[in-house]
């Protein structure tokens, strides 16, 4: 079998066009725009361009936005005070923290001050809880995007047996979490997980967030699986791999994200898609 790839350009330009509509739309409906805040402090170069694509991505789909840079040494009262104004601006429906912060700044103390109900990141834990639940709240993106190209491909979740490799807070967990919710038998594996082959060997449909260039081997994958591939790992040659073997992976899957072209490009699109879902919220 020789899988087909998953264009998650494609998929993230239909999702902005959706997104596009529904900001014009609510523009008409309500005198203004959606808008979204983004705090970034200090200089990450990663950050950096992460934070600039974000705010271009924003103004092609009609969402007003600033971003608000701190210096490094910013502190994080002074954080935080940037975080309480922007919850109490009307105009505001999203407030981004571009993450990582500065070591002297505790990420989580932050986060916990954004308004639930701007927390588009979906970090926060009224979301976080409210994804365990299983109650409506804000996604975290790159989860909701691979949640979205399932959907674009008709690969129904439902009794499929899936395994998330990988269980942080952005990306592993939330995403175990979305797939039990569209019921699949969900496994989350991770650097303690015994014989990870062994574990992924038995999955329809695999997840891998680690951030280990081929950890994910390709005979370990079930003939016929769906495989995404979360994984951004920059190499000697200054290219991007993921975290599965891709060439090796692809004899066996259906289906299977490539990197780069496959998950990365939902994040953002799925940020605004937020934005636009928080903006709606907040006018009831
Ligand atoms: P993280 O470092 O927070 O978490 C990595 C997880 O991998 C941990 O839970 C750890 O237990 C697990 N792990 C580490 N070594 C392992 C091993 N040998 N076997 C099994 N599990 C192991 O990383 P993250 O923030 O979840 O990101 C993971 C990857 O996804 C990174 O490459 C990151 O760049 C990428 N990422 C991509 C996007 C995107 O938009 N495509 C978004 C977020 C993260």
């Amino acid at each position: 079998m020789t899988a087909q790839l998953i264009d998650g350009k494609a998929i993230a330009k239909k999702v902005r066009a959706e997104v596009k509509l529904r900001a014009a739309e609510f523009a008409a409906a309500h005198g203004r725009k959606p808008g979204l805040e983004v705090v970034l402090v200090g200089n990450d170069a990663a950050s950096q361009v992460y934070v600039r694509n974000k705010e271009r991505a924003s103004e092609k789909v009609g969402i007003r936005g600033a971003v608000h840079r701190l210096p490094a040494d910013a502190s994080q009262a002074a954080v935080v005070e940037l975080v309480e104004q922007l919850n109490a601006r009307d105009d505001v429906d999203g407030i981004l923290v571009q993450l990582p912060l500065p070591g002297h700044i505790d990420a989580n103390a932050v986060i916990d001050r954004i308004d639930a109900a701007k927390d588009v990141d979906g970090l926060g834990p009224q979301n976080a809880g409210k994804l365990v639940l299983g109650r409506p709240g804000h996604r975290p993106c790159t989860p909701h995007g691979c949640m979205r190209l399932l959907d674009e491909i008709g690969c129904d979740p439902k009794g499929l047996s899936a395994v998330v490799v990988g269980r942080s807070n952005l990306v592993g967990k939330p995403i175990a979490h979305l797939l039990l919710q569209r019921h699949a038998t969900v496994t989350l594996a991770h650097s303690r997980t015994r014989d990870l082959g062994a574990v992924v060997s038995g999955a329809d449909i695999v997840v891998a967030a680690v951030g280990v260039r081929a950890l994910v081997r390709g005979e370990w994958i079930k003939p016929g699986a769906v495989v995404l591939d979360v994984g951004i790992n920059r190499a000697d040659d200054g290219k991007l791999y993921g975290d599965v073997e891709f060439e090796a992976a692809c004899e066996r899957a259906a289906h299977i994200t490539p990197v780069p072209g496959g998950v990365g490009p939902m994040t953002i699109a799925m940020l605004l898609s937020n934005t636009v879902d928080a903006a709606y919220r907040r006018v009831g």
